[in-house]
């Protein structure tokens, strides 16, 4: 007999890992998530967060009985390191490495660790998170590379068998969004746009077509070009072979 598959989330609230949470509601037996709490600019994100998992729970009464419970892990200190355009009220900008500033070093890497700290603790095997090469933020500790040593790195540092999955990795903006709808159709899609919060600025006021938020800072701006890609696709369901 196969033990049960446990998996833990890293789960911001935000759009891709609303994703990533319905992803592995649909995958494996029972799912913890995980939250980071690094001084973010707006505590709307982290309210977000029950409410997708509330959400979640009440629309696929199949999905609620593998959801377990969330945690939220301070890191404060690490914010305070990494200090940035997303932690400071300060413009955003591109850097001479060319990353945007909201690029705070290493913070994969940390959330990564602090999840596999927990998961160890928890017995949970799978780390998911909506890491992805595709959309072109140019973050180093998004790519898959990095990704593949730090498993290496974390497996044999905590003796441990951890894969860190990443459904999102080769996705495009509006392949999430076909991702969401193949999972849980259009009430997926649906809960993801109204409940999920991407924008920097903390904006939830107008609900647009592609959801809430400013609809001009850099995350807005990749949420609604991705979501406009996808209405003009004509809201396709991605292919079976692609989950
Ligand atoms: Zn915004």
């Amino acid at each position: 007999m196969s033990e049960p598959s446990r998996a833990l989330v890293l789960f911001s609230g935000g759009q891709d890992s609303s994703v990533c949470l319905a992803w592995a509601l649909d995958r494996y037996e029972h799912v913890e998530t995980v939250g980071f709490d690094y001084g973010q600019r707006h505590a709307v994100e982290m309210a977000q967060r029950e409410v997708v998992r509330t959400q979640i729970s009440e629309a696929f009464p199949n999905w609620a009985g593998r959801l377990g419970p969330d945690h939220v892990l301070d890191l404060r200190g690490f914010g305070a390191v990494g200090e940035t355009a997303m932690t400071q009220d300060r413009a955003f900008e591109v850097t001479e490495k060319g990353l945007p500033n909201t690029f705070v070093p290493g913070r994969n890497l940390v959330f990564l660790t602090y999840a596999a700290a927990l998961a160890d603790r928890r017995g949970l095997k799978f780390l998911v998170g909506g890491m992805c090469e595709t959309d072109f933020s140019g973050y180093p500790d998004c790519r898959r590379d990095t990704l593949d040593a730090l498993q290496s790195a974390l497996n044999m540092g905590m003796a441990q068998d951890f894969a860190i999955e990443t459904p999102l990795m080769w996705l495009t903006k509006a392949e999430t969004w076909s991702l969401s709808k193949s999972l849980g159709g259009e009430a997926l899609v649906e809960l993801i746009l109204e409940d999920s919060h991407t924008c920097y600025k903390g904006e939830r006021g107008t609900r647009h077509d592609w959801g809430h938020g400013c609809g001009a800072c850099p995350a807005c701006e990749l949420r609604v070009r991705g979501y406009d890609q996808w209405v003009a696709a004509g809201r396709p369901a991605l292919e079976a072979r692609m989950r």
